[in-house]
């Protein structure tokens, strides 16, 4: 679908997938303006296509596109996208238990233009591939390295938005992780480099007992869909939950004291992956006995069994997008 000044949005098509065509001075190659969701179709034991809570990744895409001064995509228009994809795509059948199919819409400045200010030409794009685990070696917990040298977000900067240059940012940072040994970088906040924000594309939660504790929606870091769900989840399972600031301090003392019992990381593409391992400038500690949690198991179970209905959808989760 394409967005200009004058005719708003305009010509959507589906077509095979192909090559796209960008002038040299296409704005988006220039400056950067280009943000995209990650959303999951999961084939349903009926036989129809959901996706997990469609509507929450339609509004942050809007959300995203205010904050790179682009155009906001109706809502409509974005889901219709994805019922359309699918219906060419509904043969689709998932290889595995766990397969479903990754949905990427994204959203790039194609004006040309060699200064600097909002484009007038826009292409949103939706394409798809089936995913299985995240994870090579599926659901094993992960170690983690803190970084303290590079920061993902700054307070009014652009961490809230699903914005590429965001992960562009954060691929040093990642680098070094795999130089230390790690799985992924976890995000500590830009100005004291102690507050726990989140991880490559991932919400953290720390479980101490029956408590879980996410780091609060600070406008630096993406605010999760799989984080807000869990969020009610944990409740519904009689966990106490609690959104606040956690630091690297805390983390290293709580779970050295015993307190601290689980973490893991969540997101639509990672599902639940347990934290293992923590290695930082200053030394390295396993996370209780460095396994995965029940606290952490149980809400995987239950956050799976949703997206692949085999629990019934009590919050109206579920949008079926293909019949
Ligand atoms: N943080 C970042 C930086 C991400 O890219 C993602 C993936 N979208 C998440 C957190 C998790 O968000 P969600 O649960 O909506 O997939």
């Amino acid at each position: 679908i394409r967005w200009n000044r004058e005719q708003g949005w305009h010509d959507a098509e589906v077509g095979p997938y192909s090559t796209l065509a960008l002038d040299p001075a296409a704005m988006v190659l220039h400056y950067g303006q280009a943000i995209f969701e990650g959303l999951k179709a999961y084939r349903q034991p009926d036989g129809s296509i959901a996706s997990f809570r469609p509507e929450a990744n339609a509004e942050r895409f809007r959300a995203s596109a205010r904050r790179m001064a682009m155009p906001e995509l109706p809502d409509e228009l974005f889901l219709e996208s994805v019922r359309q994809l699918l219906a060419v795509d509904s043969r689709w059948v998932p290889a595995a238990e766990e397969e479903s199919l990754y949905l990427r819409p994204f959203m790039i400045s194609t004006e040309k233009g060699l200064g600097v200010r909002p484009a007038s030409e826009y292409l949103y794009v939706l394409i798809a591939s089936p995913a299985g685990s995240y994870f090579a070696s599926g659901v094993r917990p992960v170690s983690v390295w803190l970084s303290t040298e590079y920061v993902r977000a700054a307070p009014g900067g652009t961490g809230a938005a699903k914005f590429a240059g965001n992960y562009a940012a954060s691929l040093v940072a990642q680098a070094q992780a795999a130089e230390k040994g790690c799985d992924q970088v976890v995000w500590l906040d830009a100005v004291e480099r102690r507050w726990v924000e989140e991880m490559g594309g991932m919400n953290l939660f720390f479980v101490y007992g029956d408590k879980v504790v996410t780091p609060e929606l600070t406008g630096t870091l993406l605010p999760g869909i799989t984080r807000s769900s869990l969020l009610e989840l944990a409740s519904e399972l009689g966990l106490t939950v609690e959104e606040r600031r956690v630091s690297t301090d805390e983390w290293e003392k709580a779970n050295a004291s015993g307190e601290l019992t689980e973490v893991f990381a969540c997101g639509t593409a990672a599902v639940i992956t347990p934290v293992g391992h923590v290695k930082h400038a200053g030394g390295e500690f396993d996370i209780a006995d460095g396994g995965t949690g029940s606290v952490t198991s149980k809400l995987r179970e239950r956050l799976t069994g949703l997206q692949h209905g085999h629990v019934a959808d009590t919050h109206g989760w579920m949008t079926t997008l293909h019949p």
